[in-house]
């Protein structure tokens, strides 16, 4: 049985829809405040209705989490509804797909700007108000595409995701003296709007691929990086939990058999 992590409040950046939504809700089901993060304004707000809706307390906020002006912005809203900040789930991001020979700069730079500089803007923005709890949490979500696999067309996403891994490093010895730890969840395929829209014939190439044989769920995701927001997990910091149905496991498809 972990400690009740009841009255805390939660940053969840990215959380309008997929995981960042199945997190948010997660976190609420356990007692957490939630701040729902996106740049979409409705969409935001239709999450924290949800959560209220189930007996939850959530705000939505827009922000953009790759500008300095919109981490500021989600902090305050923070600090405005709840008066705290102890966990920041940093998890929006974008994974739009690119060859190398046909990437424009503004391509690479936007999937970098979102996914690695908005980690650190928000990680930058949260920090003053994580250090007061003593015990705050940052969990990041990566992925396997980047710091253990490869995907023809997602090389640029693939940087900012194995570079969320080494800011997380720095940072987790950084942030150590102010009893704050910094982890990150490596999802696999997990079944989300954003994976939904790259079509029927990649999902189920990606299922038959996965030892497991499906795809994965939010819930597992979101169950993951609960883990790493808990009292318990208090002396893990600088780590990753690939959460991905054994789907980096096999060396060949024989291997699959
Ligand atoms: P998704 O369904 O496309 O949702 C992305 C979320 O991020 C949305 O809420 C989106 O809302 C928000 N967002 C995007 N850019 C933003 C910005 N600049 N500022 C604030 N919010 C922003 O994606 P997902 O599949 O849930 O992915 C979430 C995270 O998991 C990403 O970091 C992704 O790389 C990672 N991941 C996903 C998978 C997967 O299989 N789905 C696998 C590995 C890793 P707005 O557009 O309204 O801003």
């Amino acid at each position: 049985m972990f400690a009740s992590l009841a009255g805390r409040t939660v940053i969840v950046t990215g959380a309008s829809k997929g995981i960042g939504r199945g997190i948010a809700k997660r976190f609420a089901e356990v007692g957490c405040n939630v701040v729902v993060v996106a740049r979409s304004h409705d969409a935001a707000k239709m999450v924290a209705e949800d959560i209220a809706v189930a007996g939850g307390r959530a705000v939505g906020v827009t922000a953009d989490i790759s500008t300095e002006a919109g981490v500021h912005a989600m902090a305050e809203a923070a600090m405005l509804h709840f008066g705290a900040i102890d966990i920041l789930c940093a998890n929006a991001g974008i994974f739009t797909s690119a060859k190398i020979a046909d990437m424009s700069a503004a391509d690479f730079d936007e999937t970098m700007g979102i996914n690695l500089r908005g980690t650190f803007l928000s990680v930058k923005a949260c920090l003053p108000t994580l250090s007061l709890s003593g015990r705050g949490r940052i969990v990041l979500t990566s992925s396997i595409t980047g710091p253990v696999t490869g995907m023809s067309g997602w090389s640029h996403y693939g940087a900012s995701k194995a570079g969320q891994l080494g800011f997380l490093r720095s940072a987790a010895l950084e942030l150590a003296p102010a009893g704050i730890t910094i982890n990150a969840v490596l999802p696999g395929n997990i079944v989300t709007e954003g994976l939904l829209a790259l079509g029927p014939d990649y999902l189920a190439s990606m299922a038959a691929s996965i030892p497991v044989k499906r795809l994965g769920s939010v819930a597992d995701i979101a169950n993951a990086a609960l883990f790493f927001a808990t009292e318990e997990a208090s002396f893990v910091t600088g780590q990753t939990l690939i959460v991905d149905g054994g789907q980096v496991l096999p060396e060949s498809l024989a291997g699959m058999e």
